[in-house]
């Protein structure tokens, strides 16, 4: 069972180099227009990790396409930025999960701990409870690991059958990597039915 973050400074550098593979095969495609895709990455201010992030650690990397008729925006998956979540996805993911474990930490304790206030952990909630089950993407994931999983105590469910203490570096990145295509703007977006 997990305990808490990793919080050495080689796993936030860890993520970035998986973000830059992430990146390196979106800029490989290309636009869909046949054009080239130019570096054109975001500066963030992400908030939540529990060590002093570079300058390079706080850019989600970004492509725009080189044809002046298309311009294009190409934004690859990531392990670090969730969807337009201010947070890392990592303080995402793990805030909402301890609102769920066997013994869950109380909203006050997880405010102190993280700086995340109360309105948004319930905003977390309802994108766990309500956004997340009707995504595309969800729905073909659940398949592949266990279909019986309880999806009303997500994403705590994801988080104990990913990541375990003793490999909590690689077990985090695991679970971040899984998640990575729906950090995609846009990928969230639900067709209502
Ligand atoms: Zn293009």
């Amino acid at each position: 069972m997990y305990h808490d973050l990793p919080r050495a400074a080689t796993f936030w550098a860890f993520l970035l180099t998986i973000d830059q593979d992430l990146a390196d095969t979106t800029r490989q495609k290309g636009c869909p227009c046949g054009g080239r895709l130019h570096c054109a990455n975001y500066l963030r201010k992400p908030r939540g990790a529990p060590v002093r992030l570079t300058a390079e650690q706080s850019v989600r990397l970004s492509f725009c396409c080189d044809r002046d008729d298309c311009r294009k925006r190409a934004t690859p998956p990531s392990v670090r930025f969730l969807d337009r979540k201010v947070y890392l996805g990592v303080i995402v993911i793990l805030v909402s999960a301890l609102r769920h474990g066997p013994s869950p930490r109380r909203v006050h304790e997880l405010s102190e701990r993280f700086g995340v206030d109360r309105c948004t952990i319930a905003r977390w909630q309802v994108f766990w409870r309500d956004l997340f089950p009707q995504t595309p993407f969800w729905k073909l994931a659940r398949a592949r690991l266990n279909p019986l999983l309880n999806i009303a105590s997500l994403p705590y469910t994801l988080v104990a059958t990913f990541v375990d203490d003793e490999n909590s570096d690689t077990s985090w990145a695991r679970l971040l990597r899984f998640l990575s295509p729906i950090s995609i703007p846009g990928a969230l977006q639900i067709k209502l039915s």
